[in-house]
């Protein structure tokens, strides 16, 4: 270096610097801080926030991304600074200016790296400990900069997966505003923000009376990951009135039936909950769950027959809804054991074929995953047999499932279903040995089936 340059700096003292971060994420309803544990020095066996030395030839920022990367394994992630540290006691030691940066994360992203030690703890930002120095006040620092970042940007969906639900949405604004929402104002705005386009949004909200700052942050999250929830909140909807339309079509007693419906982009499934009444379920009570079964939405437990629909939509991709009943003469011809034949109009025009019933189930299929059985031995029933052309499934001494390209046509399937189970049911004790023609058949499958069909409006 220039020796008057050098000249100048040896009147001035070196400082130590180091990065700290306050990295956030939203999980159980509640803002979330990561600390970690302390492994030497004064501090010891205390929780501390991620920390680190900045060191020569090192950019500022980069240093943060290291030290955090190195302290919990969180790399690509979305981090800003706050401010600097800089009182001259900050630290009784020596002299040590803190950057203080934040970070908002998924924690699902990173629980795989942060399980792999018990050195980091996710604190619910009102269970925090009190920790040495100035760290309680560099998060309360970092809270108040999160806030006010996520009330103009939509990082603030940086903490949640990148599939999340309406739920999920409103949690996350109500925590991070310190106060509840009303839960049905809340999914208009989302909705309307979702469907309508910008213009035409910006005059609606100025008529709304939500606050703007809230109305600004929905609008900004939308566009940035586009939100799966709305397209379910659809499909809640859709599940919810099937359910329903299976009581008003007298399909169902009780609790003894369930219609569920699939999103196929993104392969999640909407189920009926268990055992809730008729009368007092809505579409909020419709439980979200994926393939596996995992449940990703809802407060109640889904469908005991969720296990069946699932192997159904697994087997068959091309259908996008299923229900379940008991309706009585389906369950009839199911309990009887007999394939449901085919003699008639009504039915040739929905099924192609006879509907056929499932072998009995075995002791261990019976006594193990009962519900996934069920539907394994749907699928094999139908190892040559179209699901398309025969949208339907007599279980043996259990009950009728059907299918459909959504919700509404595997409840009409069903309903169909039980009608010509009756009708054939009748038909059988006027004559044991009924016969219909096999060109009768094929002509009223394929004129609404067929390639030249014409039943119905072009
Ligand atoms: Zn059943």
């Amino acid at each position: 270096m220039d020796q008057t340059v050098k000249e100048i700096f040896k009147d001035y003292p070196k400082f130590y610097i180091v990065d700290c971060c306050v990295v956030f994420s939203f999980f159980n309803d509640s803002i979330h801080v990561l600390l970690v544990k302390q492994d030497h020095g004064p501090s010891i066996g205390t929780w501390v926030l991620p920390y680190g030395f900045v060191l020569d030839n090192e950019d500022i920022d980069n240093s943060a991304r290291r030290i955090l990367a190195a302290k919990t394994g969180l790399e690509n992630i979305f981090m800003e600074q706050v401010r600097c540290f800089g009182e001259a006691n900050r630290y009784p030691y020596e002299r040590v200016i803190a950057c203080l940066y934040y970070a908002l994360i998924n924690k699902e992203d990173f629980d795989e790296q942060l399980n792999k030690s018990d050195n980091t703890k996710w604190f619910p930002l009102t269970e925090v400990p009190e920790m040495k120095y100035d760290q309680n006040e560099m998060i309360r620092a970092a809270v108040t900069r999160m806030r006010y970042r996520t009330m103009v940007k939509p990082v603030g969906l940086n903490m949640l997966p990148p599939l999340f639900t309406m739920r999920q949405l409103r949690k996350l604004v109500e925590a991070i505003n310190n106060k509840p929402r009303d839960k049905r104002n809340f999914r208009k705005i989302v909705e309307e923000a979702y469907y309508k386009d910008h213009a035409d949004r910006q005059k609606k909200f100025q008529t709304r009376s939500c606050s703007l700052s809230v109305q600004r942050k929905i609008i900004r999250t939308i566009p940035e990951r586009k939100i799966i929830i709305v397209m379910l909140e659809e499909l809640k909807r859709k599940v919810f009135k099937a359910n329903i339309d299976l009581v008003k079509h007298n399909l169902v007693l009780f609790t003894w039936g369930n219609v569920s419906a699939i999103d196929r982009k993104h392969n999640l499934v909407v189920i009926k909950p268990s055992g809730v009444s008729y009368d007092t379920m809505t579409p909020d009570d419709m439980v979200v769950v994926d393939l596996d079964g995992r449940v990703i939405e809802g407060n109640l437990r889904p469908s005991s027959d969720t296990p069946t629909h699932l192997v159904l939509y697994k087997a068959f991709p091309s259908i996008g809804g299923v229900v379940h009943t008991h309706s009585t003469y389906a369950t009839a011809w199911a309990q009887a054991g007999k394939d449901l034949p085919n003699i008639g109009t009504t039915h040739a025009d929905y099924f192609h074929d006879a509907v056929p019933c499932t072998e009995d189930m075995a002791r261990k299929e019976v006594e193990g995953d009962y519900e996934l059985e069920t539907g394994n031995v749907i699928v094999k029933r139908f190892k040559d047999i179209n699901p398309v052309h025969t949208p339907g499934v007599l279980v043996k001494n259990h009950g009728p499932f059907t299918w459909g390209k959504d919700a509404d046509e595997a409840v009409y399937h069903a309903v169909v279903l039980e009608e010509v189970a009756k009708m054939a049911a009748i038909s059988f004790t006027i004559n044991p040995n009924l016969t219909m023609s096999e060109h009768l058949i094929e002509k009223h499958f394929n004129r609404k089936h067929g390639p030249n069909a014409y039943y119905g409006q072009k």
